[in-house]
């Protein structure tokens, strides 16, 4: 039998990590397998809808590269592959299970349930469905349920969960799984308004489907002894289920915002690659062999199984993608230069900043190794781009009373060094801090003071030599120029404070 997988996404908001990685792991395990990875909609709570996740879920999954091979715009032979399209299918098997005597009309109003609810919290037992007692098919008879039926009251189809015996069934993941019937409410399938509830219309779907393989969140654990009590019921093989470990912020809570981006759109936003997002997401709960970290697509593929994802949650480290980013940063400097370029343009556009590609490229070059995401050297190397804004602490740290007689003197040796490469200004400026017994630190601060405005940036040699001489030279005359203003702004607050008040 080929492999069927699906991810089966709830339209309530924009696609989160947790479903990319849900998503990740059944295309992996589709491919591995040669088998077929589908896209189902399901969107039968329409109060939760979201308008615009569908298409959100839908461009996340193609930018991150899994391309489903059925879904509601790729077609596909099971279609629709959008549960609210296919109520029809729903109804037509819920009344199924009630022919069978495998569920049951119920007739009871909210204020019952209600009331049924609080007399089972008072007696200090679990809410559950009281078959016995409510007003369903049981207690009402068949031929008040078949009159309350024509003349429209409305009905709600429940599961009739047996009261004796076990669910059983195995997980790959977890292995094997009892649930005694007792601890299983007789679950709604189709509620009044005709339309399914989850449980029915999932089951329903993933074996119309032909899905071979469920493999979803640890979240949906509680709701499969149901899943496969509906399959006995309606005679059909379960399908093989594989319940993925929960993603934890570092505190070990549940994955949520308040720690950080949890939709898959905020990664995207922030420029991280599709590549190193899919590789980092794919070792969250999955571990093919000890201490490898870089996979490609390809290789996922070739190495995934659900034998090796762990039962323990997986702590999403935020500084562990973004190391993992910059590797696919460095890789994508040697290999691909030109799409980096084309990303970085539209940042300096925004920002009403132009340069040539082939500049652009150099800078990125240049400061590569220091950033983990493409769009950092915006604000990283800004002074690449526009003239720098002086850090005043840095100026404070750096400036005294020789620096502008050095500062000038600098400026000579820079104005007559030809080429105008970095190793010809190291060369040249190491020289002259051996002939003035200069320590060269003092000289490379000052210069990046000069030329950068700002304490960390990249080589400064390098960046120099790729500014340029003409450039380099205004900017330390511009230095010259700003000092007095520079030294004036802090002496003027502490004169305030010394103020006699
Ligand atoms: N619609 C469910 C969700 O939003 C799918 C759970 C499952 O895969 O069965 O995650």
């Amino acid at each position: 039998m080929s492999v069927r997988v699906r991810f089966a996404p709830s339209p309530t908001g924009y696609l989160h990590i947790g479903g990319l990685r849900t998503a990740l792991y059944n295309f992996l395990f589709a491919r591995h397998h040669g088998g077929r990875f589908v896209l189902r909609i399901e969107d039968t709570d329409r109060t939760r809808y979201v308008p615009g996740s569908v298409e959100d879920i839908l461009a996340s999954l193609r930018w991150a590269g899994l391309e489903p091979d059925e879904s509601p715009v790729h077609g596909g032979q099971y279609g629709p592959y959008v549960q609210s399209e296919r109520t029809e299918i729903y109804r037509h098997h819920a009344a199924m299970l009630v022919e069978r005597g495998m569920a049951y009309y119920a007739f009871d109003t909210p204020d019952e349930l209600e009331r049924m609810r609080q007399r089972q919290q008072a007696a200090g037992i679990a809410p559950r469905y009281d078959r016995s007692a409510m007003r369903n098919q049981f207690t009402l008879g068949e031929d008040e349920t078949a009159r309350l039926l024509a003349a429209g009251q409305p009905a709600t189809i429940r599961l009739k969960v047996p009261l004796h015996g076990d669910v059983k069934f195995h997980d790959a993941i977890r292995g094997a799984i009892v649930v005694p019937y007792k601890d299983i409410d007789d679950q709604v399938l189709l509620k009044s308004d005709g339309f399914p509830t989850y449980h029915l219309a999932n089951v329903v779907d993933d074996h119309l489907m032909a899905i071979t393989h469920v493999i979803r969140g640890e979240e949906w654990l509680p709701s499969t002894p149901k899943h496969v009590l509906l399959y006995e019921a309606f005679g059909w093989t379960p399908p093989q289920f594989a319940h993925l470990p929960l993603l934890l912020n570092p505190d070990r809570s549940k994955l949520s915002k308040r720690h950080g981006d949890v939709a898959v759109r905020d990664y995207i936003a922030k420029g991280y690659f599709p590549e190193a997002l899919v590789n980092f997401i794919a070792l969250l709960g999955w571990n093919p062999s000890g201490d490898r970290e870089l996979y490609t697509l390809d290789e996922l593929i070739e190495a995934f199984s659900l034998e090796d994802v762990n039962k323990a949650g997986a702590v999403f480290d935020l500084a562990k993608l973004d190391w993992m980013n910059a590797q696919y940063l460095h890789r994508r400097v040697q290999t691909d230069l030109g799409s980096l370029i084309q990303q970085l343009r539209p940042l300096l556009s925004e920002r009403g900043w132009n340069a040539s590609d082939d500049y652009i490229g150099r800078v990125i070059v240049l400061v590569h190794e220091r950033i983990h995401r493409l769009p950092e050297v915006v604000e990283f190397a800004d002074y690449m781009f526009v003239p720098p804004r002086y850090d005043e602490e840095f100026f404070r740290t750096v400036w005294d009373d020789q620096s502008e007689t050095l500062l000038r003197n600098l400026s000579s040796v820079i104005e007559t060094t030809d080429p105008f490469t970095a190793e010809e200004l190291h060369r040249r400026l190491n020289q002259f801090a051996a002939e003035k017994s200069i320590p060269f630190r003092r000289i490379g601060n000052l210069l990046r003071l000069a030329v950068t405005g700002k304490r960390v940036g990249a080589g400064m040699m390098d960046t120099i030599a790729l500014l340029g001489k003409d450039e380099t030279l205004r900017r330390i005359a511009s230095l010259l120029s700003s000092v007095a203003t520079l030294q004036g702004s802090p002496a003027s607050d502490s004169d305030v404070e010394a103020q006699p008040s």
